[in-house]
């Protein structure tokens, strides 16, 4: 599904659990067309990966043009398709230090994959990608902005598009305000300054890895959230839980029950 176009360049979403475009464990990932190549922002679950490469094939892109997988981070709703995707495509994985450390060693032990028995395959990555760092593709320049807080190795990832400021926030900013699962684990004071950073963008366009993506002010959406996480907390709300496990991700099993019963792991 083709979200932007300008010239040569696109970005399209081929997958996301949440509002049925691909496997119902999947966040979203969207495949940034940089005219020569494309790259993947994230890799999904890596189940039913077969229904994204059908959404590329419907959309007209050959899957040999992808050669990047940029990864917002290593949960295994994002990270653990990598090896079915790098078997596919040939494509090289850059992340957080931390993200590769997980991704090479198919470490998503308290997934509820692992917990059902699933084995998990590990990928070779390529990149390991510092604050700022650049990555080319094709006529597109990305750049790395450090977001921890939802996970240690949360990463976003910033270009121009056109006259369009785009952010790719992963499970760190989403729209109205919202964010991904926080813990116990949380250093909420980095949250903050990563909110901040993401803030100071000042981005037209925000492409979450979660609900739903904004096309237009979206730098609204991320000044929201800088507000609500600067407030004095002065109450609780009893009817919402503002923290869960970390395992519990941005899914509610109940959604995917069904799919992950019925599914016979590779
Ligand atoms: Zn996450």
């Amino acid at each position: 599904m083709k979200i932007l176009q300008d010239g040569d360049c696109a970005i399209y979403m081929i997958g996301g659990g949440g509002m049925g475009v691909s496997h119902p464990t999947d966040a979203h990932i969207y495949l940034v067309d940089g005219g020569t190549e494309a790259a993947l922002i994230d890799a999904g679950s890596g189940i039913q990966p077969e229904w994204m490469l059908n959404n590329i094939r419907e959309d007209g892109i050959p899957a040999e043009k992808i050669r990047h997988i940029l990864l917002t981070h290593s949960h295994w709703d994002h990270a653990r398709g990598c090896a079915w995707w790098q078997r596919e495509t040939g494509a090289q994985i850059h992340g957080h230090p931390l993200a590769c450390d997980v991704v090479e060693r198919a470490d998503w032990s308290h997934s509820h994959i692992a917990r059902r028995g699933a084995v998990s395959e590990p990928a070779a990555t390529h990149r390991r990608l510092a604050e700022g760092s650049q990555i080319q593709i094709g006529q597109l320049e990305l750049h790395t902005v450090y977001t921890p807080g939802h996970s240690p190795d949360s990463i976003s990832f910033f270009t121009q598009f056109g006259d369009r400021k785009v952010l790719f926030s992963g499970d760190t900013v989403f729209a109205e305000g919202g964010h991904g699962t926080l813990s116990a684990a949380t250093d909420f004071k980095q949250f903050l300054e990563s909110v901040r950073k993401l803030a100071a963008l000042k981005v037209d366009v925000l492409l979450p890895s979660h609900k739903h993506f904004v096309l237009s002010r979206a730098d609204r959406h991320i000044a929201l959230l800088e507000k609500k996480l600067s407030s004095t907390w002065t109450r609780m709300d009893y009817n919402r839980v503002p923290f869960f496990p970390t395992w519990w991700l941005e899914h509610d099993e109940t959604l995917y029950n069904d799919a992950l019963n019925t599914h016979e792991e590779r």
